[in-house]
């Protein structure tokens, strides 16, 4: 993936995220995130699964297309742009707003792949256990 700076990229759970409400049923009422260059090492082929795209939440699902792809609120569309569909995304195995899994990495990916008309793309799956230690608080 195109220069992917792991240690820039930090993952919000918080009921104040620019997206709405994404916080953890772990941690009811706190912001916690999670830097994404501490879960590579977990980032294993015996995590990789293949996921039905409607089976995932992600930041940006729930809102209207203007608010999305080109027009994306968080990069006004510039990393959806770049998103590069070939690198999986990250998942977490739990459920927000109905769906089974909780994105944790790849949401311009997704936003792609819908564009695409994908049905079905590879994933990092991800438990609570996997990521708690690396969950911080603000
Ligand atoms: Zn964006």
């Amino acid at each position: 993936m195109e220069s992917l700076d792991w240690k820039e990229y930090t993952t919000t759970f918080s009921a104040n995220t620019l997206f709405g409400s994404w916080e953890l049923a772990q941690h009811p009422n706190q912001d916690v995130y999670l830097i994404l260059s501490s879960v590579v090492n977990l980032l294993t082929k015996d995590r990789l699964k293949q996921v039905d795209l409607k089976d995932i939440a992600y930041k940006g699902f729930n809102l209207a297309r203007a608010r999305t792809h080109n027009r994306c609120i968080c990069c006004k569309g510039l990393r959806y742009k770049k998103a590069d569909t070939s690198y999986p995304g990250i998942l977490l195995d739990q459920p927000s707003y109905g769906r089974p899994y909780t994105m944790i990495d790849g949401k311009h990916r997704m936003m792609k792949l819908h564009q695409e008309k994908t049905i079905y793309s590879y994933f990092y799956v991800l438990t609570y256990n996997d990521i708690r230690e690396h969950l911080r608080r603000y």
